[in-house]
C-alpha cells in the first residue's frame, strides 16, 4: 500500500475517534489564552501518538509544539482551537444556548483543531510505515480570535525552521483560500488628566475624555489622507464615571488595519502623533497599551496549487437529505440578504457553490484579493512558505462568529467538512516530505516574494500577552 494509502485508511479507521474530539472540544469551549483543557486534550494525544510535545511557547501557556521524525524537511500544520464569547448554541436550527451568555465554537475551531490533529498523526503513521524521512509538526495555536497566538509564538522563533505551512478553515466553499487579509495592530490609548467639581471648579479640571474626543477626531480627518483600503475603528472603553466630575482617566481602544504591514505602521504612527496632540490640547497626558499586531497574508502560489491539487484527490463532503435540510432550516434564520451579499462579496454564484451545502471542488477564486479581516496565520506567511484551504463545514452564506455557525460546528457537517480537510492536509504534507524539488520551488517563490526582506515582531520590545 502506497503511503498515500496507508494515511487515508488511518484516517478512516480511526473516524469516530475524530468526532468525538471535535464534538468534546465543542462540548467545553474556551476563550482565548484559557484553552487550557482543550490544548491539554490534543497535546495529550501527540503525545500518546509518540510525537515530542512542547507545552507552553514563551508567554503563552496553552500554545503547544509537537514534533515527530527527524531532520528535513519540516512540515507544520497549524491547529487553532479557540471559541468565542456569548456564542454558545445546541445543535439546533433555532438560537438555543447551551448555556445563556457563555462561549461557543461559532468560528468552527474545534473542528480546526482536530482536523489538523488528524492529519498530523495520520502523516507520523504512513511516514513510520514508509520509512519516510523528515519531521511532522503540529502547532497548537491559541488565542486566533485576538490574534494573540501566532505573532507572540513566532517573536519566539517556533516557525523559523519550518519548510513550509499548511492549515484550514472551516467555511461553506470546498476550495483553496488565496486571498490576502488585512495587516493590523490592536492597542489602547490611557488618557490621565485631573479630576475636580464639573461645577464648582472646572477650571481646576482637566478631561481625559476631551483627549478621547479630541484624539478620535482627529483620527477621523485623517481617514481622507490614508489608503483606501485601510480601515481604523474604535470603542471608548472608558469615559469617566459621572457628568459631575471631570474625567481623570479615559480609555480609547483602536484597531487599524490595511493590506501590508508598512501601511498599518504608517497609520500607528500618525496615530500617537494625533494621541499627543489630544494629550496637548486638553493638557493630559497619555500612554498606550499595545495588545498585538499582525502581518497581512503572503499566499504562496506554488503551495496553493498543490493544496488545490491534493484537496481534489481528497474529494468534496457528500450530504444526507436530512443534513441538508437542517442546513436550509439554519440559512432561513440568517438575515434576507446574507446569502446574496456573501456571494457577491467573493464573486461567486449560488450554481457554482452548491446551495444549501458544498458538495464540490470550488476552482480558485479568491486569488490577488484582500479580505476585510485579519487572521494570524499572516505572521507564520511572512516567516514561512504558507497556504490554506477552506472546506464546506456550514450552510452558504452562514456568517463565521454566528450561533448559526456554532450548530454547525457540532454537527455532522462540519464533522463531514472537517474529515476532507484532514485528508486534504495528509495527503500535502506526505508530498512536502518526499518531493524535494517541489519544496525547493515553494522555497524560491517565497524568496523571490520577500526580495530580502526579513520578518520583524509586530510586537514592540516587552509586549505581553493579554
Ligand atoms: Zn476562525
Amino acid at each position: 500500500m502506497s503511503a498515500k494509502d496507508d494515511a487515508l485508511q488511518f484516517l478512516e479507521a480511526h473516524y469516530t475517534k475524530w468526532i468525538e474530539l471535535a464534538k468534546d472540544l465543542w462540548e467545553h469551549p474556551e476563550l482565548g489564552l484559557q484553552e487550557t483543557r482543550s490544548s491539554k486534550l490534543l497535546a495529550d494525544e501527540l503525545e500518546r501518538a509518540g510525537f515530542s510535545v512542547q507545552r507552553g511557547v514563551d508567554q503563552l501557556p496553552t500554545a503547544f509544539v509537537a514534533s515527530w521524525g527527524d531532520g528535513k524537511p519540516i512540515i507544520g500544520i497549524l491547529g487553532e482551537y479557540d471559541a468565542l464569547p456569548g456564542l454558545s448554541q445546541k445543535v439546533s436550527a433555532v438560537r438555543e444556548p447551551v448555556e445563556e451568555g457563555a462561549p461557543g465554537h461559532g468560528c468552527g475551531h474545534n473542528l480546526f483543531g482536530v482536523g489538523c490533529l488528524a492529519a498530523a498523526l495520520a502523516v507520523k503513521e504512513s511516514m513510520e510505515k514508509a520509512g519516510i524521512k523528515g519531521t511532522v509538526r503540529y502547532y497548537g495555536c491559541p488565542a486566533e480570535e485576538t490574534m494573540v497566538g501566532k505573532p507572540f509564538m513566532a517573536r519566539a522563533g517556533v516557525f523559523d525552521d519550518l519548510d513550509a505551512a499548511i492549515t484550514w478553515h472551516p467555511f461553506y466553499v470546498n476550495s483553496v483560500w488565496w486571498s490576502s487579509f488585512l495587516a493590523m495592530n490592536s492597542f489602547k490609548v490611557n488618557f490621565h488628566g485631573v479630576a475636580a467639581h464639573a461645577a464648582a471648579a472646572p477650571h481646576e479640571g482637566r478631561s481625559a475624555l476631551d483627549a478621547v474626543l479630541l484624539m478620535d477626531i482627529g483620527v477621523n480627518f485623517m481617514r481622507e489622507h490614508m489608503p483606501e483600503k485601510a480601515r481604523i475603528h474604535c470603542v471608548i472603553t472608558k469615559g469617566g464615571q459621572a457628568p459631575n466630575v471631570v474625567p481623570a482617566y479615559a480609555q480609547v481602544w483602536y484597531y487599524v488595519r490595511a493590506p501590508m504591514r508598512e501601511q498599518v505602521e504608517e497609520i500607528y504612527a500618525r496615530m500617537l502623533d494625533i494621541a499627543k496632540g489630544a494629550a496637548l490640547m486638553t493638557g493630559t497626558t497619555y500612554d498606550v497599551d499595545f495588545l498585538t499586531g499582525g502581518y497581512d497574508m503572503l499566499p504562496n502560489d506554488t503551495l496553493c496549487e498543490l493544496l488545490l491539487e491534493k484537496l481534489k484527490e481528497a474529494g468534496p463532503p457528500q450530504f444526507t437529505p436530512e443534513e441538508k435540510e437542517f442546513a436550509r432550516q439554519l440559512q432561513a434564520t440568517l438575515p434576507p440578504n446574507a446569502i446574496e451579499d456573501a456571494l457577491r462579496s467573493y464573486g461567486l454564484s449560488r450554481e457554482q457553490v452548491g446551495d444549501p451545502l458544498c458538495e464540490v471542488i470550488v476552482e480558485p477564486y479568491d486569488k490577488g484579493r484582500v479580505l476585510p479581516a485579519s487572521t494570524d496565520v499572516g505572521d507564520v506567511s511572512h516567516i514561512t512558505p504558507t497556504a490554506q484551504i477552506t472546506t464546506c463545514c456550514h450552510a452558504l452564506g452562514t456568517p463565521l462568529h454566528s450561533w448559526q455557525n456554532t450548530a454547525f460546528a457540532g454537527s455532522s457537517i462540519g464533522f463531514k467538512g472537517m474529515m476532507v480537510a484532514a485528508r486534504t492536509l495528509a495527503l500535502a504534507t506526505l508530498d512536502l516530505l518526499t518531493k524535494p524539488d517541489l519544496v525547493k520551488a515553494i522555497r524560491e517563490e517565497f524568496e523571490k516574494k520577500r526580495a530580502g526582506k526579513k520578518y520583524v515582531s509586530p510586537l514592540p520590545e516587552g509586549a505581553v500577552p493579554h
